[in-house]
């Protein structure tokens, strides 16, 4: 089953943005990418980024260690 992330399960309830990914460094690139473009977040802070990769992380089944 591929990896995915969905910005309604990290509360954008309102963003349908929903994408599958690799790796971690491909999962922060995209949504690095999510945030400027689409929620106006002219700089994603690590706190924000690193929230939403444990969303994914949950979302996709993996552990966080
Ligand atoms: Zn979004």
């Amino acid at each position: 089953m591929a990896n995915q992330y969905a910005c309604a399960n990290a509360g954008a309830s309102t963003c349908g943005f929903r994408t599958t990914w690799t790796d971690e460094a491909d999962l922060r690139r995209q949504i690095a990418n999510h945030l400027v473009t689409v929620h106006e977040v002219k700089t994603p802070t690590a706190t924000i980024v690193n929230y939403l990769v444990k969303v994914a992380k949950d979302m996709s089944g993996q552990v966080q260690h």
